[in-house]
């Protein structure tokens, strides 16, 4: 199923249309619709306008009454486009015949058709809000899929999802991750406006994306997915068993959630903590900004769940490619911008409401522990921590039995990590991201198909940072964590692990495979493969150099289903 953001005409997908007339009527309706909005708008605002202003309506109106374009909307139609992709079509058309004219006035007459067909696409839309009907086995394409869109469809009908923008790393991808959907994303060069419908199969494992597949493709895809199953139940057996390598080193392993279906899978897969609950999923999914007493619901759930496990909740990090609906953010350049603790900071409303909730859910429980995004200067650190503590002492004058979180800083911005040690000094814990350290260390944005191949987290100055960082918050003391998509990565894992880290947090559906590579290695051979890599001067040789050890390591047959085709 092709889906779209509303009032988009660049956008909409060629739809086959089951009832014509019905159609026909549709178009009609939406027509007269905004025939009668231009009127009123042209008479209220009749003596505001300038008179070449007021033309403009008049030509609005002209092109409404003179039947042209409606007759050839409804040609479509009739030749059995829905009344949508019908509308977008020859609105394209005549676009593209007004922007090649040498008139400049006739050139921007293309603006006003534009305008005008939006606004018929508006009322066609809002006619149609019946609420979509997502079939079985529904793969979700889309130019830009979002968390929203993701979240309409019911869970058992979702196998998959393709967007043509965005990387592995978008947090569409990760979101997608956690859930176990096969995904595939930026797919620059798909026509997927023709797809709806079709049948197609996600390759999440090799981005890649095949329509209408042959009989022996589809035979070997369902081969793919069988070996994958039985992969996944020979690793339960692990679900309770302890993640420590053949040399007794024991290692944390966490999970990182962001819907209440992550916690009951998390703890199905045996997960000792959550690392990090991006608090932002559920904003993203609501239609306004949660009170703090439905905050409080969503919280408690989560920290009831784990209890008496530690949960790791991080404060709204919106901004770069997370928007909340209702709290738009127009930026040139968002992941450089206002994103994270700067925009708690700014609206201490939103702060303090949250932090309230968090503490008052941990009533009783008292495993919670509050995390701090994308901090790159120690001010934000402390100004974070006085609105935390006015929360708490808030909460306890209400009369509230409730005890003071153990406070994290995350580790995402390169500035952070020169300054770790001093940040490990006001919190009790740090945790890196490295999803978005990789991105500000390489200079690569993390949304963008285009530079993708140049994302890795394997790259020689990520993993010096990386280790960098344990070394200077154990100066202090001070346990350290890692919740980036890279503790998630076999390969990963063990580095991470042997450079020192307490604790890796992970999507549930990665965690039993780290496990059993963990299991399967003693933690000197890790350091020796730490020790090799890190005089390694590329990401590809690092990388390389990773799979051959697990290969040698005979660990590779299991991640044998990612590899093998
Ligand atoms: C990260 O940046 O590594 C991280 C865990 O946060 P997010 O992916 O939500 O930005
Ligand atoms: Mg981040």
């Amino acid at each position: 199923m092709v889906v779209f953001p509303p009032a988009d005409l660049d956008l909409i997908p060629q739809r086959a249309c089951h009832d014509i007339d019905k159609e026909v009527e549709f178009f009609n309706l939406a027509l007269e619709a905004v025939r009668k909005d231009m009127s009123e708008l042209s008479s209220t605002l009749e003596t505001r306008l300038r008179p070449e202003e007021r033309e403009l309506f008049a030509v609005y109106l002209r092109m409404l009454d003179d039947d042209a374009l409606g007759k050839e909307v409804i040609e479509r139609i009739r030749q059995g486009q829905w009344a949508q992709g019908s509308l977008a079509e020859v609105a394209k058309d005549h676009v593209r015949a007004f922007e090649t004219m040498k008139d400049p006035y006739l050139r921007e007459r293309a603006a006003d058709i534009k305008d005008l067909c939006s606004r018929v696409l508006f009322h066609l839309q809002n006619r149609n809000v019946t609420k979509t009907e997502y079939p079985n086995d529904t793969i979700l394409v889309g130019e830009e899929l979002t968390a929203a869109m993701l979240a309409e469809v019911p869970k058992e009908k979702l196998l998959g999802l393709v967007s043509v923008k965005g990387s592995g790393n978008s947090h569409v991808a990760i979101l997608a991750r956690t859930m176990g959907i096969p995904t595939t994303m930026g797919v620059v060069d798909l026509p997927y406006r023709q797809l709806d419908g079709r049948e197609l199969i996600v390759d999440g494992y090799n981005g890649q994306v095949y329509s209408n597949p042959s009989d022996q493709l589809r035979n070997r895809y369902r081969e793919v997915i069988k070996e994958e199953e039985q992969l996944v139940r020979g690793l339960e057996g692990l679900i309770d068993l302890p993640c420590e390598t053949l040399d007794s080193h024991r290692m944390n392993l966490w999970v990182n959630t962001g819907l209440m279906s992550d916690v009951v899978r998390s703890l199905d897969h045996g997960a000792e903590g959550i690392g990090l609950f991006r608090t932002e999923v559920p904003f993203l999914l609501s239609e306004r900004f949660p009170s703090e007493q439905e905050q409080t619901a969503i919280y408690r759930e989560q920290l009831a769940a784990f209890s008496p496990k530690p949960v790791t909740m991080r404060t709204l990090d919106i901004g770069g490619d997370k928007a909340l609906p209702y709290f738009p953010i127009e930026e040139e350049n968002p992941f450089l911008g206002w994103r994270g603790i700067r925009v708690t900071l700014d609206h201490p409303e939103i702060f303090i409401s949250q932090v309230r909730a968090m503490i008052r859910a941990s009533e009783g429980l008292d495993n919670l522990q509050i995390m701090l995004p994308m901090v790159s200067n120690t001010q934000e650190v402390t100004g974070s921590i006085q609105i935390i503590k006015r929360a708490y002492r808030e909460l306890r004058e209400e009369g509230l039995e409730v005890r003071m979180p153990p406070i994290g800083v995350m580790i995402e911005v390169p500035a952070a990590v020169y300054q770790t040690r001093t940040l490990s000094r006001l919190v009790d814990f740090i945790s890196v991201g490295s999803n978005d350290l990789t991105q500000y260390l390489l200079a690569v944005d993390r949304n963008n198909p285009r530079v993708a191949s140049l994302y890795s987290s394997f790259h020689p100055s990520v993993l010096q940072a990386l280790r960098y960082v344990v070394e200077q918050a154990h100066l202090e003391n001070k346990p350290v964590s890692i919740c980036g998509e890279m503790a998630g990565d076999p390969g990963g894992a063990v580095l991470l692990m042997a450079m020192g880290y307490d604790v890796l947090s992970m999507n549930a559906t990665t965690l039993l495979k780290v496990k059993a590579v963990i299991r399967s290695l003693t933690f000197s051979a890790a350091k020796q493969l730490l020790e090799q890599v890190m005089t390694m001067d590329d990401a590809q040789m690092v990388r390389s150099c990773i799979d051959m050890a697990l290969y040698n390591a005979g660990v590779d047959r299991l991640l044998r289903s990612s590899r093998n085709n």
